[in-house]
């Protein structure tokens, strides 16, 4: 069957507007869209007919009704009525079968799609179609009817030729894998939703005070509600590296939230120096996404007063929140001084550094952290500990090891859940004064 043998079969059983006949002939010809296809069809169909008809042939004037009504072809209708063949008007009125005329109100649905997205800045975007699951059944039924096998579905052309309105008019570009912004439509239903998808800033942050938590830390007794013993504020610290942080984020792309994640954390009690920790800050729905990025940096070092820092900004995406967190056993490094109990020899302190020096350490959940942490015995490596005395019973001891090594168990020896341990070493009761975190060695 010829496709205007077909295209006719189709239009005899049901009325189909220019998009949704031209649809099912979608893959032939290219650089045009559906609804020229099916314009394109009707009027040739419409010129045969009326061929006919002037050769006196019966089944002209039957083709010219059938693109009338459900053909919806002001063409043949004129036809017809120069013939003084007339069609009842109540046949006239009629709804395309598949799409139930939704293709009319595609420009309605772009433009308040594009007002929507005038409170965001974006580069690119796509769109993303909700059609009844009983729209998508009939076109399915009729595809089977009539063997379309050059066809397109009902949900492809909808985004495409939203997305094409969208793209002109706002001159960004559609973009398949990581839309910027999603708009959702649903033309039946007439909804059009924007989905803003998160903006990815990465850095490094480093802490240069100690008493600072990495992230907001609930208050213990109202779990955040606020209450008399946390000033009700609800938190245990009145800040936190993500809020001094987020906070500069948030104001500038007026995102509704600042999400923090970092590769490992730091103690309270510990600062994170060198080169800084590896971060990523997840803004919710920004209305800004061009930042400038150096600026954005004074900005957050400004409001951070010392206490924190970031550098190395850059534009990051979802995956690299992943990679931050497959790295957070890398290669760390550590400061930490220690206090004995009895006196040291430099003799000790080279034992020491024998001992620990590529070493698998076994450490049980330290008591410390047991309430908020399954208790686990992790095994880390150390790489290298180099020690300095520092006065009788003072030393400081420098590690490199694999991330995620409790270091002040692997000084006190956490009764016995840490070995080996510099406590156990030396038989000398040892314990951590200060740590500071030197290096997060990562690629970035
Ligand atoms: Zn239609
Ligand atoms: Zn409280």
């Amino acid at each position: 069957m010829n496709i205007l043998e077909k295209a006719l079969k189709m239009l005899e059983k049901y009325p189909l507007c220019d998009h949704c006949l031209g649809r099912q002939f979608a893959l032939l010809g290219h650089g045009m869209e559906n609804d020229e296809r099916g314009n394109a069809i009707k009027t040739v169909l419409t010129l045969e007919a009326h061929t006919l008809a002037l050769s006196k042939n019966k089944g002209g004037i039957k083709i010219l009704k059938i693109l009338a009504t459900n053909g919806f072809s002001k063409t043949a209708e004129e036809i017809l009525h120069g013939m003084k063949k007339r069609i009842p008007s109540r046949r006239l009125a009629k709804t395309c079968f598949l799409c139930e005329d939704e293709f009319k109100v595609v420009d309605g649905l772009a433009e308040r799609a594009l007002e929507k997205l005038k409170d965001y800045e974006f580069s690119n975007f796509l769109v993303g179609i909700e059609l009844p699951v009983t729209v998508e059944e009939r076109e399915d039924e009729f595809k089977a009817e009539f063997e379309v096998s050059y066809g397109e579905n009902m949900r492809n052309e909808f985004g495409r030729t939203i997305g094409k309105k969208i793209a002109e008019h706002s001159g960004k570009n559609v973009e398949y894998k990581k839309p910027e912004v999603v708009v959702l439509v649903n033309p039946p239903a007439g909804k059009v939703k924007l989905q803003v998808n998160p903006l990815y800033v990465a850095g490094r942050y480093r802490k240069l005070v100690r008493g600072i938590p990495q992230s907001k830390w609930l208050c213990s007794n109202c779990r955040g509600k606020g209450c008399e013993k946390c000033n009700w504020t609800g938190k245990m610290y009145p800040e936190s590296v993500e809020e001094i942080i987020g906070k500069p984020f948030l104001d500038g792309t007026g995102g509704v939230k600042a999400s923090f994640h970092a590769s490992g954390r730091e103690d309270i009690d510990a600062r994170m120096l060198g080169k800084g920790r590896p971060f990523v800050m997840e803004i919710t729905q920004p209305n800004k996404r061009f930042l400038n990025l150096k600026k954005l940096e004074k900005t957050v070092n400004a409001h951070a007063k010392g206490k924190v820092e970031v550098s190395d900004l850059w534009f990051a995406d979802k995956n690299v929140v992943r990679k931050l967190k497959k790295a957070e056993s890398a290669q760390k490094e550590y400061r930490v001084t220690i206090e004995f109990e009895n006196k040291i020899t430099v003799k000790d302190l080279r034992l020491l550094e024998e001992k620990l020096t590529n070493t698998v350490v076994k450490q049980r959940t330290p008591i410390r952290v047991l309430h908020r942490r399954a208790n686990l015995t992790r095994e880390k490596y150390i790489y290298e500990v180099r020690i300095k005395k520092l006065s009788p019973k003072k030393a400081e001891m420098k590690t490199r090891c694999q991330g995620g090594l409790y270091v002040k168990e692997l000084v006190t020896g956490d009764e016995g859940r840490t070995t080996p341990n510099v406590s156990e070493i030396l038989k000398n009761k040892a314990k951590p004064i200060t740590l500071d975190v030197l290096n997060v060695i990562m690629k970035d």
